[in-house]
C-alpha cells in the first residue's frame, strides 16, 4: 500500500518556467502527490483515518505542491487575468441570481465526512431544463474552463451513478500564484490529466450532472467550484471567490 512517508521530493523548477521541464519531469514529482491526495479523499470519505491524520497528510501535500510548483513572482504579476470557468457564461450563472449567498463556509472541515450542511462554493448553473446537461439554446455542452494558471493535481473520471460520493467527476487544480486548490466538480467529461499545466481558459472538461446529489432531478445543472487557500501552516480554509467570479473575464462561445 502507498505510504506517503515514500514520497521524494525532486527538484523544484519554477513552475511558469516550467516549459523547461520536460512532461516526465512534471509526472514524476505530480503522481505521487496526486496519489496520495486521492487516497487521503477517499479515506476521508470512507471515515478510514481519523481527521487528526487526514490533516496532518494534506499538509505534507500541500508542502509538496509548494516546493515543487514555486510560483515565477514575475510572471504571478503579469497574468493577474481570471477567466470566467463555464464558456459562454458570466457572473449571472452564480447561483443565488448572481449573488454570494451560496458560499456558506460554516463547519466545512476538508477532514471530517461527518460533517455536513456546509457548501464553501458557488454553484454556476447552466441553461438545462431537461437535464441532459447540455446548454438549451446552443445544445451542446458546455466547456468547464481553468479561472486561474495552474497544475492538474487530481482528477476523477470513474464516478457512476451507483456512487454515493457527491463531487462526480472532478478536478482539482493548485494555483502556484495564490497557493491554493481550485475544485471543479460534478463535471461530464473531465478533459485533462494530472500533471497537466493549464493556462486560464483551458478546458477542463464539461459540465455535468456527476455526484450523489447532482444527478438527482430536484438539482439544476452546474458546476460546483470551490477554492481552498493553502494558510502558512499548510491546512487549508476556503475562500468566497464571489470577488474573483465577478470581476472573471467570460470566454465567449466559439
Ligand atoms: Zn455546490
Amino acid at each position: 500500500m502507498f505510504s506517503i512517508g515514500r514520497i521524494v521530493t525532486v527538484l523544484a523548477v519554477p513552475f511558469l518556467l516550467s516549459s523547461s521541464s520536460t512532461t516526465g519531469e512534471i509526472m514524476d514529482k505530480i503522481v505521487p502527490i496526486s496519489r496520495s491526495f486521492k487516497q487521503m479523499l477517499s479515506d476521508v470519505r470512507e471515515q478510514r483515518i481519523t481527521p487528526d491524520s487526514a490533516q496532518r497528510q494534506f499538509v505534507v501535500i500541500s508542502g509538496l505542491l509548494k516546493s515543487n510548483f514555486p510560483a515565477d513572482s514575475a510572471q504571478c504579476q503579469a497574468d493577474t487575468v481570471m477567466v470566467f470557468p463555464l464558456r459562454g457564461f458570466s457572473k449571472r450563472a452564480i447561483g443565488g441570481n448572481g449573488s454570494a449567498v451560496g458560499f456558506r463556509p460554516k463547519g466545512f472541515n476538508l477532514f471530517d465526512n461527518s460533517v455536513r450542511g456546509s457548501h464553501p462554493a458557488h454553484d454556476l448553473f447552466i441553461h438545462d431544463m431537461n437535464d441532459d446537461s447540455r446548454d438549451d439554446y446552443t445544445q451542446k455542452p458546455v466547456d468547464v474552463l481553468a479561472i486561474t494558471n495552474g497544475v492538474v493535481v487530481a482528477t476523477e473520471t470513474n464516478w457512476d451513478t451507483l456512487s454515493v460520493f457527491r463531487g462526480g467527476n472532478y478536478v482539482w487544480l493548485y494555483d502556484p500564484c495564490r497557493q491554493g486548490l481550485f475544485y471543479f466538480a460534478h463535471n461530464q467529461v473531465v478533459s485533462v490529466q494530472q500533471g497537466e499545466l493549464v493556462r486560464a481558459g483551458d478546458k477542463l472538461g464539461e459540465v455535468g450532472r456527476t455526484g450523489f446529489n447532482a444527478r438527482r432531478k430536484r438539482s439544476h445543472t452546474h458546476l460546483h467550484l470551490m477554492y481552498l487557500q493553502i494558510q502558512p501552516d499548510g491546512l487549508p480554509v476556503p475562500k468566497n471567490t464571489f470577488d474573483w467570479l465577478i470581476k472573471a473575464r467570460p470566454a465567449p462561445n466559439d
